[in-house]
């Protein structure tokens, strides 16, 4: 067998596919909130929390910089420092970062709390592994590890000496007369860029739940993305929350984060509650260290290949006879269904049929991660409310070794707060839950990013304005318009990174790296030409749009089925509170023939030599 099924799958005949649909309608219908998204408030502009503020780094104050210079890069997250090593690659000195972080690393700088890992295979997570001969030190590294590594690589590639930090973008705006993007900042800069690349992220600005009375609670609040180890105790390092041990805390959400928090806050708090408003899936973790021996087998081109199997076991299909090299959550779904296709000698199936068979396979994973609950959890009743009724990745899927041991502990209580659609209230004590009041002294929010708001909170830019002052907000008001999800007509030489109108990976900086490396190429097609301007014709964004659309995997019905999250738009997938198609899909539109499609029509684009669907300007 090249792959073997998961011990403790049920069977087909163990599940009532009809009755879990049912169930699951009826979990996501009950979390339904009429304010979706604004049920949220973005937490840079909540004033009572610094989140501006930078925890990790002390500010250094310099001058304000007036200069001209080449691309200046938004961001210093993994997709950022991908464009400068591009940029580096292909010879360009005159860029440079901005962030309001104190260092590189994005998300990996500004999280930090105890537990913090990838939950992906690093091994594919990582980018530039084969150049820089690095190899995480296991299979789901540690944040600090992943922060030092993406700071290596900026050291490698001479990042930091144009790097300006602890910077906030307040203005963008294209100047026709020269032909430049005006960069201001709050420190005063006056950056004139001919080209932009946006490397703001995803997962950038944190947000809070609009609980009422949240003005009152006197305790103390934070964010897990800004994580207090003064108030807790303990350090990134050695994360002992000893100062917790008479404290009486609670945790807001239950996604990736709380999973990977969850344990510490269990063991050192005197009394812990978890606020529960939909349960994450949560399989065993088989963290393994990375193995000397089997580095050693690598060939060249490991890398690329292991992350190509990982998409196909994350997102697509196996294909026959492929052996599923990533083996953990995000793969097992296909990984049972390419072992029972073995099985029976891979039968030719319709896409229709394969289908079925993968639904039928996702109920039983789902069923499979159920009675993982059961078999851990000592109390019935704890154990009923962790278990997720939704289809597979309908939550982002999770592992931890420790998450639903946790409830075993003496101190620790699973509050669901489901029936009230979130936490009831917070008073001057504590919170209300179910029609009772508990005195807390601390209430910790992993309570997610803004990711599907709208993108002026989305990207915290107060005046971005392309040619003749148009907004870019009002440009994509009615949704998004783009060549290949990088470009917009009327904001000549700027670049977007995202899902906008392109492909998804399930390795997050390989598919930004995809991206920048095409900006790059761009840039320096535009410039060895002659020219100080590159702009999409409106008839090349439109055919790229008529192209999505026709091409579009119709993935509508089951996003909307899903609970409702980050994922779906709170539920309402396609359309904003307005009713315009503001929200074609979770995070944008995804091309429908897939990545490695996409991945060649990008190469076919580049090769065609002479940038088609872009008018350059050439004057000076
Ligand atoms: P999420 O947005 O995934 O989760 C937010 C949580 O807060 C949800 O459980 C949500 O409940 C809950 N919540 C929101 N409002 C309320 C409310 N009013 N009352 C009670 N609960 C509430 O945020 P995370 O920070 O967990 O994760 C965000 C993303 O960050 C992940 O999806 C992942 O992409 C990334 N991440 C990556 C990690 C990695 O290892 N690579 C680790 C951690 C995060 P509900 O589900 O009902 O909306």
């Amino acid at each position: 067998m090249i792959n073997a099924k998961y011990p403790g799958l049920p069977d087909a005949d163990e599940i009532d596919i009809a009755a879990l649909k049912a169930k699951y309608r009826e979990e996501r219908d009950r979390r339904m909130r009429r304010d979706g998204q604004y049920q949220y408030i973005n937490g840079t502009q909540d004033t009572a929390h610094t989140y501006e503020a930078d925890p990790y780094t002390t500010e250094t104050p310099r001058d304000p910089v007036s200069e001209d210079i080449d691309v200046a890069v938004l961001g210093g997250g993994w997709s950022g420092i991908m464009a400068g090593v591009h940029l580096r690659r292909n010879g360009f000195t005159s860029f440079r970062h901005i962030d309001h972080a104190g260092d590189f690393g994005g998300v990996w700088y500004w999280n930090r709390y105890p537990g913090l890992q990838c939950d992906n295979d690093a091994y594919c997570y990582l980018p530039l592994l084969e150049e820089t001969g690095f190899m995480p030190s296991k299979k789901f590294t540690d944040g600090r590890e992943i922060r030092e590594y993406a700071q290596d690589i900026c050291r490698r590639y001479e990042l930091y000496e144009n790097a300006l930090f602890h910077t906030m973008v307040e203005g963008l705006r294209w100047d026709e007369s020269s032909k430049r993007w005006r960069i201001t900042t709050d420190k005063g800069d006056d950056i004139r860029a001919r080209f932009i690349i946006m490397a703001n992220g995803l997962l950038n600005i944190p947000k809070l739940p609009g609980i009422p009375g949240s003005d009152e609670f006197k305790g103390h609040m934070f964010h897990t993305a800004r994580f207090d180890y003064d108030y807790t105790g303990g350090s990134e390092e050695n994360p002992v929350l000893d100062k917790l041990a008479d404290k009486r805390v609670a945790l807001v959400g239950t996604g990736a984060t709380a999973i990977q928090l969850t344990p510490f806050l269990g063991r050192y708090a005197k009394q812990f509650y978890l606020l529960q408003r939909t349960p994450s899936c949560v399989d065993s973790r088989r963290n393994e260290e990375t193995d000397p021996e089997w580095v050693k087998t690598l060939q060249p081109g490991w890398q690329m290949e292991r992350r190509a199997n990982f998409h196909r076991g994350a997102n697509e299909a196996f294909m026959p006879g492929e052996k599923d090299l990533i083996r953990d959550i995000w793969t097992e779904v296909n990984c049972n269904l390419s072992a029972e296709l073995e099985e029976q000698d891979w039968p030719e199936l319709s896409m229709e049929e394969f289908m079925a068979r993968y639904e039928e396979m996702d109920f039983r994973v789902m069923e499979r991660l159920r009675r993982r609950v059961d078999e851990i959890v000592e109390d019935p009743e704890t154990a009923a409310l962790l278990k997720p009724w939704y289809r597979y990745q309908c939550k982002r899927p999770t592992s931890n070794d420790e998450y639903y041991q946790t409830f075993n502990r003496p101190n620790v209580t699973l509050i669901d707060v489901s029936a009230t659609q979130g936490v009831e209230r917070l008073t001057e004590k504590g919170f209300i839950a179910n029609g009772q009041e508990y005195e807390v002294d601390c209430i910790l929010f992993a309570s997610g990013y803004e990711v599907t708001s709208d993108l002026d909170r989305r990207w915290g830019i107060p005046v971005f304005e392309g040619r003749n002052g148009v907004s870019i907000y009002d440009h994509w008001n009615g949704g998004y318009k783009t060549l290949h999800g990088m470009m917009t007509s009327g904001f000549p030489n700027l670049f977007t990174t995202g899902y906008y109108q392109g492909a998804l990976n399930s390795s997050l900086p390989y598919n930004f790296e995809v991206q920048v490396e095409h900006m790059v190429h761009i840039i320096k097609s535009v410039l060895e030409r002659g020219a100080v301007a590159a702009e999409v014709t409106e008839e090349a964004q439109a055919a790229w749009i008529a192209h999505m659309r026709e091409t579009e995997v119709d993935r509508t019905e089951w996003i909307r089925d899903c609970t409702p999250s980050y994922f779906n738009n709170e539920g309402k997938p396609d359309v904003d509170e307005n009713g315009n198609e503001k929200y074609r899909f979770y995070l944008g539109e995804l091309y429908g023939p897939g990545w490695d499609a996409f991945l060649q029509l990008l190469q076919e684009w580049r090769d065609a030599g002479d940038l088609p669907g872009l008018k350059l300007d050439k004057a000076s």
